[in-house]
This record gives structure tokens, C-alpha cells and sequence, in this order.
């Protein structure tokens, strides 16, 4: 299976969040939930003018699903998926050269400069070893898997997935000293901040509980 390459400003951006030299790194979930939310709303627009699509706005939510035994954390939507091509588009090239512009000139200055403009999906990075991305586009029978380790890039294959919509897995990094990972697989932890992040986010939230 062929490893892509990400492009030149997306693998800076990438390495920005992997040695995070912020400290910040819970926003990430909040990052995750603005992309299923826009997702949601993506669906939804486009039902109001294609009345094949049959979504109705209470239909569609995010869910966010801790797994202690395989050390995952999972965010998933119902919302209007990604196909391919997108996968490849959208994950393969981000570019925040705006952010990334103000960082450099402030190199020595501790701003939280991902809290002021976001940073988008790559922050799973600044949380994850490893971020599995499985998608079905709307209107689409087919699902495709995008999985990353980090700079040295991204594998795409073909997957399986019952309905439209994304899942983003994220297998958490390994405690150290000065980081715990491990609290963003606990529940009290998820739902602070959940509740701290979804201020306007129109999409109901949920929870699965950790199977025990
Ligand atoms: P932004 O949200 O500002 O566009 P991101 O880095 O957060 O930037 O996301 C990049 C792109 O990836 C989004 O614009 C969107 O096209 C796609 N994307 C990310 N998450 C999802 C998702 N859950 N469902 C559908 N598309 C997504
Ligand atoms: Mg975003």
C-alpha cells in the first residue's frame, strides 16, 4: 500500500502540532466537533435543495465514543461524508499559512495562537499516534479509509461503512511525565469539555459509554 506524501505547507503545519509547543492540546476536540458540525450543516443544505437526501435536521448528530481498551477516542458524524477524492483533498493539503505567518513572527512570545485561530483537523495530531479517518460521502455506496502517523504521510484504502458520514479514530499517545493522554479517554474529562466547546454547536452531542 503506497504511502502519499502531504503537501509541503500541510506536512509544517503537521510538525507544528505533533512537537506542540502548545500547550493547549485539549482544543483539538473542539476542532473535531466544528468539522462534524459543519458536516451536519453541509447535509443539511444540500437536503433542503435535493429532496432525494431525506435528512431531516433532527436526524443528524455527532457522537463522541472513548474506548479504554484499544486506547482510542473516536468523533463521529452523521453529516455529509467525504468521498475519495476529497479524503485526499481535504486531509492531504491543508494549508494555514495565515497562522502559520503569525507564529513565526512570534516566535518567542507564548501565544495561544491556536486557541485564536484555530488549527483545524491536523490538531488530532497534537493527542494521537495514529488518526484513522473512515468516510462515506453522501449519495456515495462506497467508504474510504485515510490513516496517518504523522509527516511521513498518509495511506488511503477502501473501507466499509454502513451510512453516510465520518469517523475519526484517534489511538492516544502515551502518557509521559508532563502530558496525560489517558484523561481524554475519561468521561468527566470528555464531558467538560464537550460542554466548554459546543457552545454553538446546533447538533445534538453524545456519548457512547465505555463498554465494561
Ligand atoms: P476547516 O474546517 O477550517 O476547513 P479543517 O482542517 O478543520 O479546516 O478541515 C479541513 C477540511 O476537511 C474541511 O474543510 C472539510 O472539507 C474536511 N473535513 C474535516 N472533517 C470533516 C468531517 N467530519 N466531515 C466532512 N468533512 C470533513
Ligand atoms: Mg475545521
Amino acid at each position: 500500500m503506497a504511502m502519499r506524501q502531504f503537501k509541503a505547507e500541510s506536512k509544517k503545519l503537521l510538525d507544528l502540532m505533533i512537537n506542540s509547543i502548545y500547550t493547549n492540546r485539549e482544543i483539538f476536540l473542539r476542532e473535531l466537533i466544528s468539522n462534524a458540525s459543519d458536516a451536519c450543516d453541509k447535509l443539511y443544505f444540500k437536503s433542503l435543495t435535493d429532496t432525494s437526501i431525506g435528512v431531516k435536521k433532527e436526524d443528524l448528530s455527532i457522537h463522541i465514543s472513548p474506548d479504554k481498551d484499544t486506547r482510542t477516542l473516536t468523533v463521529s458524524d452523521n453529516g455529509i461524508g467525504m468521498t475519495k477524492e476529497e479524503l485526499e483533498k481535504n486531509l492531504g493539503t491543508i494549508a494555514r499559512s495565515g497562522s502559520m505567518d503569525f507564529k513565526a513572527e512570534n516566535k518567542n512570545e507564548n501565544i495561544d495562537i491556536i486557541g485564536q485561530f484555530g488549527v483545524g483537523f491536523y490538531s488530532a495530531f497534537m493527542v494521537a499516534s495514529k488518526v484513522t479517518v473512515i468516510s462515506r460521502a453522501q449519495g456515495s455506496d462506497e467508504a474510504w479509509k485515510w490513516e496517518s502517523k504523522g509527516v511521513e504521510g498518509y495511506t488511503l484504502t477502501e473501507a466499509e461503512k454502513d451510512a453516510p458520514g465520518t469517523e475519526i479514530i484517534m489511538v492516544l499517545k502515551e502518557d509521559t511525565d508532563g502530558e496525560n493522554y489517558s484523561q481524554y479517554l475519561e468521561e468527566y474529562t470528555l464531558v467538560d469539555l464537550i460542554k466548554k466547546y459546543s457552545d454553538y454547536i446546533r447538533y445534538p452531542i453524545t456519548m457512547y459509554r465505555q463498554k465494561s
